[in-house]
């Protein structure tokens, strides 16, 4: 077999983080879960278990909602001045920076990727979030509206109050920032709650804002189940907001039950985004881009570039260079020399992504990269690793082009003309995001508008900026992460009339 692997690092001799106490961190310190109960985390690359974290349950979420409402009423942090709000999140950047080897090891450790990507590209940019959010607190303007007679209206952005936040396990601290920097920009108080399988840092990030100077119970991390914790989070009379990041089918159930208490909802759910490959792209770099696009943080990414479709008269020389680079994508434990790609995150992410290789396998696609584990190979018996897989020749209604696999295989779909494949590309209930390649900007542009997706990149795949705002179309969710429309989904907009007379 031609696929370069690695062997995964022995977890003795990979470094160990500092981990958080098994505890939630409740109004500014560590809090023992009511139950007393803990869970393990598991090392994706060994499936043993690495660290425990506290199973919280309702009790738990009554506390930290309590705290963070307490934290709201109190004028410390609604009314400290602008200014001094905008330092304490640069300090947090700051902690954040200097705490980077740490919080990426917790990150390696929890969800089997590279070093290289924690620590060089996640928590450095988890940092630029917070200065981003930083330089907004003293920006967060009202208006002035004109008014008949002799009055004068007032628009005020005010916090929405309690925000409870719900992440999932592929870029746990990132997905955390994302809500967390834009919503204490604003002012709210917070109930974070993270993946089960995937705690330490949103831990960490609590601890790192109470010494940036955070009063207490502006930022509660809890940890727990789904069930146990997020449903009675969603559910509390006592959060204002939800902003969910997970799987569409969770997000639905977020939706309706938050619906009881008419809570604001943000919703960021799945994807199965179309990179487009037009017959005039510059076709290393395209190649590239659909390689980075499905196998980055082996394909657990809600925007990853899943399918691709690829214009005829290029396609088949694609297929063999997307074949030929996916099996030169080193595969192994996250701490080793030299790996592009670590293992998939949990146990049940592994079943599910090679049920969906046996389905593409079924359905009649043609395999031409990979298409199963590499445990044995790679982990000599444990880890979950799989290969990076490219089938071509797919049916666009099949089930690895339509359905989530959130793993690393690609779906390779031929197209003959512009129309074509923005049919294909909007034959899902998505709409994440999109890429175009093509060597002509106007026709990629033009092609960029008419796709109904929350971000199209052209010419390049899976960049993010704090400044852009990131979300989805249809199924894909709704509301806005990042930039400045992140700043309305945690504010209220109050009007004051005033009479003048
Ligand atoms: P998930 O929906 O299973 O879980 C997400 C979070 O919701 C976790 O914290 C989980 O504990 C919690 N949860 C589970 N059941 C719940 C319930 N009944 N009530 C309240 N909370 C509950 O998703 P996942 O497997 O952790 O993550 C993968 C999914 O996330 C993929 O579908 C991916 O596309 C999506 N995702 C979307 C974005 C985006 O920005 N659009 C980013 C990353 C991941």
């Amino acid at each position: 077999m031609s696929l370069e692997t690695q062997n995964h690092e022995k977890s003795s001799q990979a470094p160990q983080p500092e981990y958080p106490p098994a505890c939630h961190f409740i109004g500014g310190e560590w809090v023992e879960p009511a139950s007393g109960q803990r869970s393990a985390s598991l090392h994706p690359a060994t499936e043993a278990p690495h660290t425990e974290i506290a199973a919280g349950d309702a009790a738990d979420v009554d506390t930290a909602v309590g705290a963070a409402t307490q934290a709201f009423a109190d004028p410390k942090w609604r009314q400290m001045a602008p200014a001094k709000r905008a330092k304490v999140l640069w300090r947090m950047a700051e902690l954040i920076d200097q705490n980077r080897d740490n919080l990426a090891r917790c990150e390696s450790w929890d969800t089997g990727k590279t070093w290289f990507d924690s620590s060089k590209i996640e928590i450095p940019l988890v940092a630029e979030i917070f200065r981003y959010y930083a330089g907004w607190v003293t920006k967060n303007e009202g208006g002035v509206v004109p008014l008949p007679g002799n009055a004068m209206g007032l628009t005020l952005r005010e916090p929405v109050g309690v925000c409870g936040m719900i992440t999932p396990w592929n870029f746990p601290m990132l997905l955390a920032a994302w809500k967390v920097a834009p919503a204490l920009a604003c002012g709210n108080t917070i109930v974070l709650k993270p993946s089960e399988q995937t705690s330490l840092t949103s831990l960490w990030m609590a601890r790192l804002g109470a010494e940036a100077g955070l009063p207490a119970g502006v930022l509660n991390t809890i940890t727990g189940g789904g069930r146990a914790i997020g449903t009675p989070m969603v559910q509390h009379a006592g959060v204002d907001k939800i902003s969910f990041t997970g799987s569409t089918e969770v997000g639905k159930m977020v939706q309706r039950e938050a619906a009881e208490t008419v809570k604001r909802v943000t919703l960021e759910l799945g994807g199965k985004s179309p990179n487009i490959v037009f017959a005039d792209a510059d076709f290393k770099a395209a190649v590239r881009g659909a390689i980075t696009g499905i196998f980055y943080n082996k394909g657990e990414v809600c925007a990853a570039g899943s399918r691709v479709l690829v214009e005829r008269a290029i396609y088949e020389p694609f297929v063999e260079a997307l074949a030929a680079m996916a099996a030169k994508t080193t595969v192994g434990g996250p701490f080793a020399e030299g790996v592009r790609m670590g293992p998939l995150c949990n146990a049940d992410q592994y079943d599910s992504v090679l049920a969906y290789v046996d389905k593409g396998k079924a359905d009649g696609a043609r395999l031409v990269a990979g298409g199963m584990s590499l445990r044995d190979e790679v982990g000599g018996g444990k880890g979950w690793f799989v290969a990076p897989t490219v089938f071509a020749d797919v049916d666009p209604g099949a089930r690895i082009a339509q359905e989530e696999i959130f793993g690393p295989v690609l779906s390779v779909i031929p197209f003959d003309t512009a129309e074509e494949a923005l049919q294909i590309a909007h034959n899902t209930r998505y709409g994440l995001a999109a890429a175009v390649w093509s060597r002509d900007l106007g026709r990629a542009l033009g092609f960029a508008r008419q796709l109904r997706a929350g971000t199209v990149w052209i010419n390049t795949y899976n960049l993010y900026d704090p400044g852009l705002p990131f979300g989805g179309f249809n199924e894909s969710g709704f509301g806005r992460d990042l930039g400045r429309d992140a700043l309305s989904a945690y504010t209220e907009s109050k009007s004051v009339w005033i009479n003048l007379d």
